[in-house]
């Protein structure tokens, strides 16, 4: 709540004319504001709702049954003003021309006229952003309660209560509180209090039930499912290693932060497809210990101007509501293309707002970015700083090859040490882990149908040499994919 303070202090003194609030639990919206007021004390609060009309910021009660034309027409109209206006839930409003130039008025004149300070503050549950009002609009984000606030609520609501809850109970579930409301916070704890007569270290998994719902609904965002581990992925060692040491950091982050360690961003991994990238983000998860989701950024985009963005905010929010976790941007170029090159304008936005969340973050949600295609991003996102470190999937070489043929072999309990493995190196130069993996399914099921006990070294080869690979079939793509990696500072992902 401090720094939410200093942040919207900061925007009032700027002269930020409209403040966008998009939050639903209005009462600590309400206490953020009337907070910010005590420092410009002289500040007189208008608060109007489509409800009731004028009402007063702190009773509640109606002072005028004005529309929000009348109400804004009347403020726009003083002389001299030094005021807060507080618009609740009038995003429904907010494509009707005569709004839309009232607040454009008061804003202009705020900037201004040295006698008329009015800010606007917005606060709905949606965010609607009118092109003729951007410049003016300002969106802030109610940050979610830090671990303290958080242990203040559990003791107030234990102190109301008459409660006794373990000091260290009171620790442990702050933290995995951490993402949500002060709103939905003390909702589990009345659930908690009610199921069980306490609060408890048990009621965790209450927690956790409630983030998945939010999950759910979001729409955007999915919880993926996995087994896979870092030893399923063959080859890529620098890659792994990079992986393992960021898992050190990640597990025992309350040390490593005390101890001066920056909290890992994540990374974007680059290259061929078919070559473990999406391995890479599940095995991630696993070593980190952490759940996977994956966001859609296909679904992020919406039909109003603001949506979008509003989307983009929401789902990153969600992640940081279930962290620590791996977000997983799967074929993160597809959402972003064509940016810097007058590509489309929402697009552009979402990208600067996802970018300025990486570099700001402080929440521990490792961002695992993949994508095939390089040439199609914009550069700023290959830039040193935003994520901690690019990574390249090239074609797996042959010793990385021959670890994948076992890897899949041992799979389907079909390894062997009679298995020529330099042969086999030496017959899928190009191949990916994808085509190899496909290799090993087709010569078992070819086995299993002739009636045979087990698999040798030709049979493989056999079914090699009736497969294309992926580099023989995308053959010019994959030569402009390469140039393109060949102009930016990024690792190879092997050895
Ligand atoms: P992409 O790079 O396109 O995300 P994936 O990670 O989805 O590729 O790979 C597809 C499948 O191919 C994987 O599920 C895995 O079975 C196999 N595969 C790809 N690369 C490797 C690898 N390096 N080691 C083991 N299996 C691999």
């Amino acid at each position: 709540m401090q720094q939410a303070l200093v942040n919207l202090t900061s925007y009032i003194d700027a002269l930020r004319s409209i403040i966008y609030i998009q939050h639903f639990d209005f009462q600590s919206v309400d206490e953020l504001i009337m907070k910010s007021k005590d420092e410009q004390a002289t500040t007189e609060i208008y608060e109007f709702n489509p409800g009731k009309g004028y009402v007063d910021f702190f009773s509640k009660r109606q002072k005028g049954d004005y529309s929000l034309k009348e109400m804004l027409s009347f403020i726009e109209d003083f002389e001299v003003a030094e005021a807060y206006i507080v618009l609740k839930d009038v995003h429904p409003f907010l494509d009707n021309p005569e709004i839309i130039s009232l607040l454009k008025d008061i804003s202009l004149r705020s900037m201004h006229d040295e006698k008329y300070n009015v800010t606007i503050f917005i606060v709905s549950t949606k965010l609607v952003i009118p092109d003729e009002l951007e410049p003016f609009i300002t969106v802030f984000d109610m940050p979610s309660p830090g671990i303290n606030e958080i242990e203040e609520l559990i003791g107030d609501f234990a102190l109301k209560q008459d409660i006794l809850i373990d000091h260290d109970v009171r620790g442990s579930l702050a933290v995995s509180f951490k993402g949500l409301t002060a709103f939905e916070i003390i909702q589990i704890l009345n659930l908690a209090y009610q199921t069980g007569g306490t609060v408890a270290e048990e009621d965790k998994s209450l927690i956790l039930k409630e983030k998945e719902q939010i999950i759910k609904k979001s729409g955007m965002i999915e919880i993926v499912n996995f087994k896979e581990t870092i030893e399923d992925i063959g080859g890529l060692d620098h890659l792994k290693e990079w992986l393992e040491q960021k898992a050190l950091i990640f597990k025992k982050l309350d040390k490593a932060i005390k101890f001066g360690v920056d909290i890992p961003k994540g990374t974007l991994i680059v290259g061929m497809p078919g070559c473990g990238k999406s391995l890479t983000a599940k095995a991630t998860a696993r070593l980190f210990e952490v759940p996977l989701l994956r966001l859609d950024v296909g679904k992020l985009l919406g039909k109003y101007i603001g949506e979008s963005e509003d989307n983009m905010r929401r789902a990153l929010k969600i992640s940081e509501a279930v962290s620590p976790c791996v977000l997983w941007i799967d074929e993160i170029e597809k959402a972003f293309a064509g940016i810097g090159e007058g590509g489309h304008e929402v697009t552009s936005r979402l990208f600067g707002y996802f970018l300025t969340w990486l570099q700001e973050k402080d929440s521990t949600v490792f961002v695992v970015a993949t994508a095939n295609d390089i040439s199609k991003l914009p550069p700023e996102f290959l830039r040193k700083g935003r994520f901690d470190e690019l990574f390249y999937v090239d074609f797996p070489e042959g010793e990385e090859r021959k670890k994948i043929f076992e890897i899949h072999l041992k799979k389907r309990n079909k390894w062997s040490k009679d298995i020529d493995t330099i042969q086999l190196i030496n017959k899928t130069e190009g191949f990916s882990g994808a085509d190899i993996e496909s290799v090993v399914r087709d010569v078992i099921e070819k086995a299993f149908i002739n009636g045979r006990d087990g698999i040798d070294t030709q049979d493989i080869i056999e079914v090699i040499e009736d497969t294309k690979s992926l580099s023989q079939l995308l053959k010019d793509r994959i030569e402009e994919m390469k140039k393109a990696i060949e102009k930016i500072d990024i690792k190879p992902a092997s050895r």
